[in-house]
């Protein structure tokens, strides 16, 4: 056999590939299937691509965009700035990258939105006919979507048998991989920083001081998180996880979404710190919500049009009221129901906001309000560090009662019970909403039920320092069970 038959690329013999990583949302060294693939195929060429051919509903948003940068910033310093950054449609940019670096390969790992799954098995067939060898892998889930169906082969549609019945049967989700030991392509420019910059990721006004303060941004802080989670809180999760001025969660969410911790990790690490004896109620409380996370993917799976429609199609019929100014006030923490308003606020600060508060936040524009799910969709889309087609979607459908397993259209969460529940002492409401600091904690969640003396004690008059209550509770709960109870019917 002659020589140049064993080169098949531009003068490469045939035991030398290089192989392009396309990061996407899996932006970690640890545990990354597509990257480890990646090098044992032998030199990586690591590349991240700013998409420019998706529509608006995949377009991050803005505390997103300012999460991406410093994840990006994060990764290419692991990557010795050599990480390739690009903005344009995937497949050109990858089609130069290839030529450029004469990759024979290209790995990702694999994403489960509908507009991606469509992208990528377009650039898979494309490549294929061009002789460059695609691989997909697992990344970002623990059962994977088409892995789980009932036993007529249909999609489950109720979380508790989905997850119980159809994943714990599944075969163990796969065991964390090390850390991937990369040779980057020689020829590689270290550029990252300032390709990340030109993205324009970060706002031009700086609103994301506070959020700033709030988050690292890094694998390692995602690492930090959940250790700091298991030895402190996972075993008083089951309850703590209610209480919003408490820190009794992970705050993995955004760090899970952009993958710069996989599930599997946070999965195996409580799974060893408890020796596999996960049925503590905390810990077993905790991993159910992993599901939820797998569920909420599931469902975008699935349901193509998930994120933008009424899983419940019976909604369809629904006229929601359009209220620019109710909307506004609701964005802006300006209701005049504490709890609303310091759930509103915390987003705008943190680009974060505590489980319970989201529901809270959630019921009260979709039933008190009327107000359609999707406008608290997609503002909850440009303000959250964590938005998530997925999780976003399934719990704005959630809230809403329109979608799978739903709260039942006639729930509508009293956010003055709620804040004395899971409240008690008013100390979540006085840090979002300081106006609110000197009210005695009977009316911290009611001001407008306090008498005048106890007002004026207090700082406040009611329209000025603090709004009047943009909706009387009462009569908007029961517009909205006799607006819901027609869908009801038909
Ligand atoms: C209206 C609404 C919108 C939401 N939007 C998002 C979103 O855009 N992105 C997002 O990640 N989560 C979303 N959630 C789910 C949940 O509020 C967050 O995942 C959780 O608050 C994140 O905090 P944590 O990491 O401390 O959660 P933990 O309580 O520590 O839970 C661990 C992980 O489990 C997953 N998880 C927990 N609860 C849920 C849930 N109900 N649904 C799906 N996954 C869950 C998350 O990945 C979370 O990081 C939304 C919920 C509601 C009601």
């Amino acid at each position: 056999m002659k020589l140049e038959e064993l080169i098949p690329h531009k003068g490469l013999p045939v035991y030398m590939t290089q192989s392009i990583i396309w990061f996407r949302q899996d932006l970690r060294m640890n545990d990354n299937p597509a990257l480890v693939a990646a090098c044992e195929q032998g030199d990586v060429i690591p590349v991240y691509i700013d998409d420019d051919t998706v529509s608006d509903i995949g377009q991050p948003g803005g505390a997103s965009k300012w999460w991406l940068h410093h994840a990006l910033e994060d990764l290419s310093e692991s990557l010795d700035n050599k990480l390739i950054v690009r903005r344009g449609n995937p497949k050109d940019v990858l089609e130069e990258v290839a030529a450029e670096y004469d990759a024979t390969h290209i790995f990702w790992n694999r994403m489960y939105e509908p507009w991606a799954r469509e992208r990528d098995a377009s650039i898979k067939a494309y490549f294929k006919e061009q002789n460059i060898t695609v691989k997909s892998f697992n990344g970002s889930l623990l059962w994977e979507p088409m892995q789980v169906l009932k036993k007529d082969e249909t999609p489950y549609k109720v979380f508790t048998p989905y997850y119980r019945n159809g994943c714990l049967n599944q075969p163990e989700p796969r065991f964390p991989l090390a850390r991937a030991n990369v040779t980057l392509h020689k020829s590689l420019p270290d550029n990252a920083k300032n390709d990340i910059a030109a993205l324009a990721l970060l706002p031009t006004i700086p609103w994301d001081e506070s959020i700033s303060k709030q988050w690292t941004v890094s694998e390692k802080a995602a690492g930090s998180k959940l250790h700091w989670f298991i030895d402190n809180a996972v075993n008083k999760y089951a309850d703590d996880r209610n209480l919003p001025s408490v820190r009794g969660t992970s705050q993995l969410s955004p760090y899970l979404h952009f993958g710069q911790i996989s599930p599997n990790q946070a999965w195996y690490a409580i799974h060893d710190a408890f020796q596999g004896n996960v049925s503590g109620r905390g810990v077993d409380t905790y991993l159910s919500e992993l599901g939820w996370r797998e569920f909420s993917y599931y469902l975008l799976y699935h349901f193509d049009d998930f994120q933008t429609q009424n899983f419940n199609r019976k909604f369809d019929k629904f006229e929601w009221r359009k209220s620019p100014s109710d909307l506004k006030a609701w964005q802006k923490g300006k209701t005049g129901i504490p709890i609303v308003d310091a759930g509103m606020r915390e987003l705008w600060q943190t680009g974060y906001m505590h489980n319970r508060v989201r529901m809270i936040v959630g019921s009260f524009l979709v039933k008190n309000l009327l107000i359609d799910w999707r406008d608290g969709e997609r503002w909850f889309w440009d303000c959250l560090v964590d938005a998530d087609s997925a999780s976003n979607s399934a719990g704005w459908q959630w809230v809403a009662g329109t979608g799978a397993d739903a709260s039942p259209y006639f729930r509508v969460f009293n956010p003055v019970l709620q804040g004395e529940k899971f409240d008690k002492e008013g100390e979540y409401v006085k840090k979002y909403c300081p106006e609110l600091s000197k009210m005695p904690k009977k009316y911290i969640h009611q001001p407008w039920a306090a008498p005048s003396d106890v007002l004026s004690q207090a700082n406040i008059t009611l329209g000025k320092e603090y709004p009047e209550p943009l909706v009387d509770l009462k009569a908007s709960r029961l517009r909205a069970l006799d607006a819901f109870n027609d869908i009801k019917g038909g």
